[in-house]
């Protein structure tokens, strides 16, 4: 299958990771436009990745078989309100802005029928190890539906959902995860800390240990669960630190904290 043409509409942070992925690759340069209305971006995507930029976002539509919504969810009505009379109607749209529905979008897109893939990706997209949840509107065809996977592929692991809401509990999970897995190196560098190793220290072996159980986790044919067990020996050192994890309500603190992530993800949609 030859790569569809994509067209970014915003040419910040998440747009340069997904363009930055799909040149890497192999998506050609001229398969690829964007639009954002700062100079400076333009410049810089255009220097790293040579695509063709615009100020106008109405230019970067020309022959877009996929067309990128990757600018900030409060100036997205603005943006489609703008695009909808230059859409075709075989294009189909991706949108990145949290908290903004298919049924927004296809209301600001305008009267025509839309296909729209809605994703929540995550950060580490920017390192090309991210997380995305993506949910197709009932015009997406299978198709599109890939061509939609092998864009946010080119960042990380794309997850397809069956139901547009899931996107809260994915937002709660993935999208705002990396800063839970943050708060814990935060928490263990500083116990390190107090229990005498040097900072750098606390933080470095804080970071590697978190790097090497994700690499674990992930490569292991067994879950997160049963790791746990095989490396917690009876009333060894691991099992201490589990039961104080435990009688302070660790597990009911996670699903609290991830049930208010949910919340007001709905909330803001
Ligand atoms: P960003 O600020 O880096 O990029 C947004 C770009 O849009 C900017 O370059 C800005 O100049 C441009 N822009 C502003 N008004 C515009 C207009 N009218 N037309 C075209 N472009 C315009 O932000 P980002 O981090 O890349 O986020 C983009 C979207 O991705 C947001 O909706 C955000 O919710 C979503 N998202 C980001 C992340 C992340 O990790 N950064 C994660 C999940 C979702």
């Amino acid at each position: 299958m030859t790569s569809p043409r994509i067209a970014f509409i915003g040419a910040g942070n998440m747009a340069a990771s997904l363009i930055g992925g799909l040149r890497a690759q192999g998506v050609a340069a001229d398969a690829i436009r964007a639009s954002d209305p700062g100079a400076e971006q333009r410049a810089r995507i255009s220097a790293e990745h040579g695509i063709q930029t615009f100020a106008d976002n109405r230019d970067a539509l020309t022959n877009a078989d996929v067309v990128v919504l990757a600018v900030k969810p409060q100036v997205m009505q603005a943006v489609c309100r703008d695009l909808s009379a230059q859409l075709a109607p075989t294009t189909l749209i991706v949108s990145i802005a949290a908290g903004i529905t298919c049924d927004s979008l296809q209301r600001w897109l305008g009267p025509q029928p839309r296909a729209i893939v809605r994703c929540m990706p995550n950060t580490p997209a920017l390192l090309r190890q991210g997380v995305s949840g993506l949910f197709a509107n009932a015009q997406v065809s299978t198709m599109q539906k890939h061509q939609a996977e092998q864009l946010l592929s080119a960042v990380g692991v794309a997850l397809w959902l069956d139901e547009e809401q899931l996107i809260d509990a994915v937002t709660a999970v993935s999208g705002s995860g990396p800063a839970y897995f943050f708060l814990l190196i935060e928490a263990m560098t500083a116990a390190g800390e107090q229990l005498g190793l040097p900072r750098a220290t606390a933080a470095q072996l804080t970071l590697q240990t978190a790097l090497g159980a994700a690499r674990m986790a992930c490569e292991s044919d067994v879950d997160a669960a049963e790791l746990r067990r095989r490396v917690t020996s009876p009333n060894g050192t691991t099992e201490a630190a589990i039961k104080a994890f435990q009688a302070g309500g660790f597990e009911q603190l996670v699903q609290q904290a991830l049930n208010a992530a949910a919340h007001r993800s709905a909330e803001l949609a």
